[in-house]
């Protein structure tokens, strides 16, 4: 289990301290071309009802064929949360009917799910990791969708998501705060994403979650929790999380009870509402499906799959600190996002020298680029300077050919005019000047125009800064700023 939580953590109520907490249910859409167990498209947007096969508009006498492919995305995920991946695992009838289900009732897994437990470190943002148990991931199908705003008297039923693959990410209840839930969903986004097994849109719905929420006194049992269901952002997330757990401690402070119940969260209101409760809640009748046999494979054919994975975020990071020299925060701002890491990756590709310069790397990628990009809103699949310009960028400055100074301005013309960073510094003579010889000759005009700010400079070495200043400006930014030092040092006798 997780150590005692950091007092900090602590919810401070009108009797003392009380304990978030926080077990999710994450629904992520599989990326797969087909749904999981018809040939149809599961493709985004389309007309109404373009991608119905028979099996999801549950002709009778329809038979479901489980899609490989949404195997394969289930154990690739099941992996990368350091899972059981169990190698038989079967599907189940779960009971209900509502008009957006054809069939009345949703194939999913539920004694036998085909990933088991695994664990994922969270990292918050006050620098303290966490980690969280998975319980299991199963496979199921989607609904379909109904339209209640499109005709005046009747809802219209859309069956485009129907039968569409969803894993369900069952958390243990190990989350302790809002911070951590939105961390926790963030990094599950991050590894679904580098896995490429669910694009984890959370506008489209491709990741939605169930947040159950419940308060305790530190250290004291588990107390009855509510689950706010089909939360569809990470904000929405902490906001659902904070909301929920000073309604419930209002409750109890005051001598109440909390009834278990699944509750809706009103982003407009930014508040929990009670959708129903257990004693409404389904009895679904769960019984295998008769339909399909149990799902069933090798450990070579998960072993296939693990050798294909791609490097995970909490591994790049590890190799970029012990490669490159990184600070850990950035190494976690590049590795947060798949297409973050993988442009820093390009530059490093590009690089002369990426031992020497792959920090010097990291900084124009994160405080320049990122910087940029976050403030003109642009992605960075769509940035105006390549992996390739900036790695040229970096190589002058590692070089020594031009200063950092020289490096910003050299970054904005990429930036507005594109061009090779190399020709654009020949071109506009942009070159640093460590010619000592050219450099001393500015140095001693502005030493002998200054007189009295040489007898300061000589009673208080720190005001060599104003030297270095004058003579940086003079040469337009080109003189090396260590060979400034040395000959100032030198000729003002300090
Ligand atoms: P059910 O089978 O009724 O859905 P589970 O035991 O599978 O219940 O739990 C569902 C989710 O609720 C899991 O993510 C779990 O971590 C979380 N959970 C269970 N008990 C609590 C609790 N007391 N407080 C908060 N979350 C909880
Ligand atoms: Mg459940």
């Amino acid at each position: 289990m997780n150590a005692p939580v950091k007092p900090s953590k602590l919810i401070k109520g009108a009797t003392g301290d009380w304990e978030i907490v926080i077990g999710l249910e994450v629904h992520a859409q599989v990326s797969s071309k087909s749904k999981l167990f018809s040939a149809a498209a599961t493709e985004f947007g389309g007309d109404p009802n373009a991608h119905v096969s028979l099996v999801d508009a549950a002709m009778p006498g329809m038979l479901p064929v489980i899609n490989e492919e949404c195997v394969k995305q289930a154990v690739r995920t099941g992996l990368g949360l350091n899972a059981q991946i169990n190698l038989r695992s079967t599907f189940d009838r779960k009971n209900y009917f509502y008009p957006d289900l054809p069939q009345g009732y949703q194939i999913s897994q539920y004694k036998s799910p085909i990933v088991g437990e695994g664990v994922i470190q969270v990292d918050v943002e006050d620098g303290e990791g966490v980690s969280v148990g998975i319980e299991r991931l199963h496979l199921e199908q989607d609904a379909g969708k109904l339209l209640h705003d499109q005709n005046p008297t009747m809802s219209l039923v859309d069956l485009n998501r129907s039968g569409v693959a969803l894993m369900e990410i069952v958390s243990k209840p190990d989350i302790r705060s809002a911070e951590q839930a939105k961390a926790y969903v963030s990094k599950l986004r991050t590894i679904l994403r580098y896995l490429g097994t669910c694009d984890g849109d959370m506008e489209k719905g491709s990741l939605r979650a169930d947040v159950n929420v419940s308060v305790r006194k530190p250290g004291g049992p588990l107390g009855t929790r509510c689950e706010i269901k089909n939360v569809n952002s990470i904000r929405f997330v902490g906001q659902a999380v904070d909301y929920e757990a000073r309604r419930q401690i209002g409750i109890l402070e005051d001598g109440g009870t909390i009834n278990q119940e699944t509750r809706l969260f009103d982003a407009g209101r930014g508040e929990t509402r009670s959708m129903r409760s257990k004693e409404e809640a389904h009895d679904y009748r769960y019984f295998p499906d008769p339909d399909l046999l149990p799902l069933e494979f090798d450990q070579a054919f998960v072993d296939a799959l693990k050798a294909e994975l791609p490097e995970l975020p909490d591994a790049k990071k590890a190799r970029f600190i012990a490669d490159f020299g990184l600070s850990a925060d950035d190494a976690g701002v590049l590795v947060s996002e798949r297409e973050s890491a993988e442009f820093y990756e390009a530059v490093l590709g590009e690089l002369a020298n990426p031992l020497r310069d792959g920090k010097l790397a990291a900084n124009w990628v994160i405080n320049e680029l990122f910087g940029r990009l976050n403030k003109e809103g642009v992605a960075i699949e769509a940035s105006p300077v390549s992996a390739a310009q900036l790695a040229a960028i970096v190589d002058l400055i590692g070089e020594a050919t031009i200063s950092g100074k020289i490096a910003k301005e050299l970054f904005e013309i990429v930036w507005q005019q594109g061009g090779d960073p190399r020709a654009i510094v020949d071109a506009r003579g942009m070159k640093q000047v460590t010619d000592s010889g050219a450099i001393e000759k500015v140095v001693d005009d502005i030493v002998n125009a200054n007189p009295d700010k040489v007898a300061q400079a000589q009673a208080k070495p720190a005001l060599i800064g104003w030297f270095v200043g004058q003579v940086m400006k003079s040469s337009g930014g080109k003189a090396n700023p260590q060979t400034v030092n040395d000959l100032l040092k030198r000729k003002l006798g300090l």
